[in-house]
């Protein structure tokens, strides 16, 4: 049984075939999907699909590239959909210093309020940290994001700074990067993720994995995230699976089987 702990099933590149991609997940043993949102219709939309499906479950929030066009009844709306019995998690939310689509001080103010959104409701915050590696661990320390819970997504940071997040309890759940061939870092990050604390996710439809490369990624391809981290961690695939598929549960407080 695999968790693809970020997917963006909602994504208009599904528009043709979503049930389809769905079923597909599901007969290659992904069982659970979370789906964040990006903005305030994502995040509507990633709701209708938990609704719709067993198994598919939602976060709320806005990314930093959307974050210019927030504003505080935009964060009041977040707050009340984040009551939806489905929505476990503020998400996804962060700092893009890459491509860099709101100014840095819009993304950092949103950030916060939304990380102090989040342990209103006692939720966790799914991190997207783009180049922006010490804001964010500066961030999330100085609001103490960590008490409700951190899932740092598609982790892109040094083993070293890997190591920091562990010791303030934060989860880290690696993409389709670690599959690339000359990705060291994120081979290196997998390698000393606890088993405890490592999540796997497809950040569907980006980032599609090797072998797949090139081609539009879906939560089906989670395997050969999981299948990786097997072989770089010299265990067995389930193992793998187990753990990310029960850690992502503990994080998203999430009993169904
Ligand atoms: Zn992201
Ligand atoms: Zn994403």
């Amino acid at each position: 049984m695999l968790f693809d702990s970020h997917a963006h099933i909602d994504s208009k590149k599904f528009d043709k075939d979503r049930d389809e991609v769905i079923k597909r997940a599901k007969a290659n043993g992904v069982h659970f999907i979370m789906n964040p949102g990006v903005d305030l219709e994502s995040s509507k939309q990633a709701i209708e699909l938990a609704e719709k499906h067993e198994g598919i479950y939602a976060a709320v929030g806005y990314h930093p590239h959307e974050a210019k066009h927030m504003d505080d009844s935009m964060l009041e709306l977040l707050k009340s959909m984040a009551s939806h019995e489905k929505v476990r998690a503020i998400g996804e939310i962060g700092l893009d210093y890459h491509y860099e689509h709101s100014p840095r001080k819009v993304q950092k103010e949103w950030f916060i309020k939304q990380i102090r959104l989040a342990k209103s409701l006692d939720l966790p915050v799914i991190i997207h940290d783009r180049d922006a590696n010490a804001d964010t661990l500066t961030i999330l320390k100085k609001e103490n994001a960590f008490e409700s819970g951190v899932l740092m997504h598609c982790y892109s940071g040094s083993k070293e700074m890997a190591e920091q997040y562990i010791e303030l309890g934060a989860y880290i759940s690696l993409a389709g990067p670690v599959t690339f061939k000359n990705a060291k870092t994120p081979k290196a990050v997998a390698e000393y993720v606890p088993l405890d604390r490592i999540l796997i996710e497809t950040d569907a439809p980006y980032l599609t994995p090797e072998p797949n490369r090139g081609k539009r990624n879906e939560s089906a391809y989670v395997e050969y995230i999981c299948n990786q981290i097997a072989q770089l961690k010299e265990i067995s695939f389930e193992k793998v699976a187990e753990a990310t598929t029960a850690n992502a549960k503990k994080l998203f407080k999430i009993d169904e089987e």
